[in-house]
């Protein structure tokens, strides 16, 4: 269902998908979960339709010089602000060759409801240049992040929104990212960028917050059924900064890692891999690839292997129909941002298979990275116990107010979480009205 008001031809109702130019399978991944979650709490269709959408969508084109000097490449940028009712706009930049407007405006819907489950004054943001990161020398990505901060220069601003590293970014884009801003107003301004390195106004404790979020979450799930993660197996797909950080802490409480994967692929032990040694070797290697005592599996090969606790934590839309049967974990907990669909959903959901959502698993991220801007505003900053603990707390509150609202409403943590995230945004709709 949709919120169209009428079937009468002059209402101003929202077009159909297919006439929007940011329609994609990720975009439509996330309305329809909007669009699920409205009808079941009879969102006013004023507010539904407005959700829909993002406020603003900035497409640019640029060109970057390559290090040979002669070959200038133009690439696509994107920045999308889902919403401003809610305070300045957050959420990360990537790097990806696949990166499009659609996937941009889902990944910003998402980040809305992320910050409102936090109850962090954020609107949901989303940027992203349509590159290999792969393929860029250090020089070319600076290079290329210098720029596209120039191009969205004006519609970023620590009041106005705030991004933050994601795929193929890190904190020294951030730096770049922060310095390009400052040269250009003249001045230094720490607030416009999360995620940064700490000599330059950084918080503590982000670069890992995601993960720590994620094993936050997997302990709070695991409670549920009287378990603790000691002893349990965990598959963690994606060796980056979440992956490579939920695994390690997981690893450290006592969980047993029997799998771990990169973009080349993944390794297996159903006795454990030893950490120590797989992040020896990737220092060393800087690809899990090739990794001696473990067998190679595929990243499709990893979802489907027995454990306990499965955290895909690379790249979306990974759980689908055509695998969700065959997954033999007891709990999904979701690092990446959209690896599961709609009809996977529901097939984990009939086989019992608990699904933490992104929205809430991975919203650790989010809320370091709104540690960090407070820190900034008040040039007052904490020590890593401080903002962990923080963290943990609220992480630790909202899986227990979303999980209260699942079984209060019969309906499963996603659901829970949306209706949690819709609830906070329409109810500051409410009160603002609308301008003029
Ligand atoms: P990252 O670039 O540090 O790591 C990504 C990992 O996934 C790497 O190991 C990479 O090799 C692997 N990978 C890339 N493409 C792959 C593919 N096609 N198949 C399998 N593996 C692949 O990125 P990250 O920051 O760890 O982000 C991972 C996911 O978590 C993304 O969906 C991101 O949107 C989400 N996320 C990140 C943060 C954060 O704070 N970094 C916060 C919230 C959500």
């Amino acid at each position: 269902m949709t919120p169209n008001k009428s079937n009468d031809s002059s209402d101003n109702s929202l077009p159909e998908h297919d006439q929007l130019e940011w329609n994609t399978p990720m975009y439509r991944l996330a309305v329809e979960q909007l669009d699920g979650t409205a009808e079941r709490m009879n969102l006013d269709p004023n507010v539904w339709e407005r959700l829909r959408t993002p406020q603003r969508a900035h497409v640019v084109s640029f060109p970057f010089r390559r290090d040979d000097y002669d070959t200038v490449e133009t690439v696509f940028g994107y920045r999308v602000q889902h919403l401003l009712t809610m305070g300045p706009t957050k959420g990360g930049i990537r790097y990806d060759i696949d990166v499009n407007l659609g996937e941009v405006t889902a990944l910003a819907i998402w980040m809305t409801w992320k910050c409102a489950i936090m109850a962090i004054p954020f609107g949901g943001a989303k940027g992203g240049v349509r590159v290999d990161p792969a393929g860029l020398s250090k020089s070319e990505r600076q290079r290329i992040t210098r720029r596209y901060t120039s191009e969205i220069i004006e519609v970023i601003g620590p009041d106005r929104d705030i991004p933050a590293p994601d795929l193929g970014t890190d904190a020294l884009t951030m730096a770049w990212i922060m310095d390009t801003y400052s040269q250009q107003k003249g001045h230094t301004v720490p607030g416009v960028v999360t995620g940064k390195p700490i000599e330059i106004g950084g918080s503590h404790g982000r670069a890992q917050a995601t993960g720590r979020g994620v094993v936050s979450c997997t302990i709070e799930a695991l409670k549920l059924s009287g378990r603790t993660i000691r002893g349990t197996k965990v598959a963690v797909q994606g060796f980056g900064e979440v992956g490579a950080t939920a695994a390690q802490l997981a690893h450290e409480l006592g969980a047993r890692i029997v799998a771990l994967s990169d973009v080349n692929g993944g390794i297996y032990a159903d006795g454990g891999l030893d950490m120590d040694t797989v992040n020896a070797w990737m220092r060393d290697q800087g690809t899990l690839q090739g990794f001696r005592g473990a067998d190679a599996v595929t990243n499709a090969e990893l979802l489907e292997l027995p454990c306990d606790v499965l955290i895909p934590a690379a790249i979306q839309n990974q759980i689908s129909a055509d695998n969700a049967p065959k997954l033999q974990c007891k709990l999904l907990v979701e690092g990446a941002n959209g690896p599961t669909n709609l009809a996977a959903d529901d097939i984990l959901a009939d086989r019992g298979i608990m699904v933490v959502p992104d929205i809430l698993a991975n919203a650790g991220g989010v809320t370091v990275s709104y540690f960090e801007w407070l820190q900034g505003l008040q040039q007052f900053f904490w020590t890593e116990e401080e903002v962990n603990t923080k963290l943990i707390t609220l992480m630790q509150r909202a899986f227990r107010e979303v999980h209260d609202v699942a079984e209060a409403q019969g309906v499963t943590l996603r659901t829970a979480a949306l209706m949690r995230g819709i609830d906070r945004v329409r109810e500051a709709k409410r009160v603002r009205g609308v301008f003029p």
